[in-house]
């Protein structure tokens, strides 16, 4: 997701390269690189021009600071200096951050969350999605309520949904939504549970009719949430989407799908803008656990090519096991200590492996983005490359060296996996590239994390 802003700041990374000092000449081109990028990743356009003014205001009082300075050491680059006020705007931008649900009085009853959207949107994978996040997360007893009683189709998804994460249903095809959503109320308090998420009917565009029926149900059972799901494929629509449905329901948040898919995400970037409305969640993918709590700062360094670092251990967090994590935590000691050979890569690709698609996290490592083409990798790589490390000898494995050395052990590990031999020879260049960038964090101690804006 947002490869093109994400392009965009790398171009103005490399404009400001070498460069000394920071020059208004030098500032325009950059901004045009920024302004480009965001129009192309469909950001509102008004959105994009007072992003560009603000970036530009700041950065020529930047100018007379760092020529102020002239004659002293310069410890951060002209570079280092623009990214970082392009870095406060993104975040400005996106947040301030508000992923808070409003919980009822638990003696008044449950709490009740209500979700709308367009058909197709992602309402009800997003509706099984927070169930699962506030059930496993949150500790809660979620309810999940079928008000999609037109599409039939609807409530079966939903049944299944709840089926797979273990929570009840309550729902009546061809029932009358508005009395679906208030017999829940009850229901949920027979079955013990405390949050009524209701899946509301959408449709393709926003009408009369559908909005009536939402603010009867709203009327009826008073949510203390309101989530509006936005799919951010649909770029702008999306967002002039959210603005129609706020003037009429007054929404509480915004929960934007789809992120995963969207090389764009220019919708990400306007929506809280151009509404008020503050983004609580992003969907990133169809699977249950594919859902992440907004945080604007991941976003900002994501965007900029300084990775998501809290993301990443949040989602290690998730996915290993305890087991998993101590030994991942035992590795990265070591290899921060200067010490990596074959056996680690192996083990940190099979780790890599289990947290999800290799190009999503790519992007949530610090400068994953930005590496060299060779040295990325995608799934079908994975699996080559365990095979071509399965085929090692032990001793080959501790000391990488010897393949270097012996080109015959290299030829026999080709026939041993059955790679070509450039293949086996990539994987050594890419172990070697991985190799000395350990060397270079392990040389750099905590200093490497200080360049990583916010943390
Ligand atoms: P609804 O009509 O709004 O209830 O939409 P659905 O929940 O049926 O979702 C429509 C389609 O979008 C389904 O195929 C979902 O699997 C898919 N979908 C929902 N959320 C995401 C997401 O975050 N990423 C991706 N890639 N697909 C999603």
């Amino acid at each position: 997701m947002f490869d093109v802003v994400a392009k965009g700041f790398r171009d103005v990374r490399n404009r400001f390269e070498g460069k000394r000092e920071i020059t208004e000449e030098n500032i325009d081109g950059a901004l045009k690189d920024i302004r480009m990028a965001m129009l192309e990743a469909d950001v509102n356009f008004r959105i994009a021009k007072g992003f560009i003014e603000r970036v530009k205001e700041t950065a020529l009082g930047e100018i007379v600071r760092v020529k102020a300075k002239a004659g002293e050491k310069v410890e951060v680059t002209p570079g280092d200096h623009f990214i970082r006020i392009c870095h406060d705007e993104l975040e400005k931008l996106l947040g301030p951050v508000d992923t808070s649900i409003m919980y009822s009085n638990p003696r008044l009853g449950p709490t009740k969350i209500m979700m709308v959207g367009l058909q197709g949107s992602g309402k009800t994978t997003t509706t099984g999605k927070l169930a699962k996040y506030l059930k496993e997360r949150e500790g809660k007893k979620p309810l999940l309520v079928g008000a999609d009683v037109y599409r039939p189709a609807a409530i079966e998804q939903l049944r299944v949904l709840a089926k797979r994460i273990d929570v009840p249903v309550h729902a009546r095809e061809g029932g009358d939504p508005v009395e679906v959503c208030r017999e829940s109320l009850k229901i949920a308090e027979e079955k013990g549970c405390d949050v009524i998420l209701f899946d509301t009917a959408g449709r393709l565009a926003v009408d009369d009719v559908l909005m009536d029926e939402l603010e009867m149900i709203v009327q009826q059972t008073k949510p203390e949430n309101i989530f509006l799901v936005a799919d951010a494929m649909i770029g702008q629509d999306a967002v002039n989407t959210a603005k129609e449905f706020n003037a009429r329901l007054e929404v509480d948040g915004f929960i934007m799908t789809k992120l995963d898919g969207d090389a764009r995400g220019g919708a990400a970037l306007s929506i809280k803008e151009v509404t008020g409305k503050p983004i609580k969640f992003i969907g990133l993918g169809e699977d249950l656990d594919a859902l992440e709590e907004f945080r604007p700062e991941g976003l900002a360094n994501r965007i900029l090519g300084f990775g998501d670092v809290m993301g990443l251990m949040d989602r290690f967090e998730r996915t290993l096991s305890e087991e998993d994590a101590a030994r991942a935590e035992k590795d990265a000691m070591r290899m921060l200590s200067g010490k990596f050979d074959f056996n680690d890569f192996y083990n940190q690709l099979a780790q890599i492996s289990k947290l999800g698609s290799m190009s999503e996290l790519m992007e949530m490592m610090p400068f994953g983005a930005s590496m060299p083409e060779g040295a990325q990798v995608d799934d079908d790589d994975l699996a080559k490359i365990r095979a071509i490390i399965q085929s090692m000898t032990e001793q080959e494995k501790s000391h990488p060296e010897l393949l270097t050395q012996q080109p015959n052990r290299v030829r026999r590990i080709a026939k041993g996996s059955g790679s070509p031999l450039e293949k086996v020879e990539q994987v050594i260049q890419q172990f070697n590239m991985m190799q000395g960038m350990m060397q270079q964090f392990s040389n750099m101690g905590g200093g490497f994390l200080n360049k990583i804006p916010g943390l």
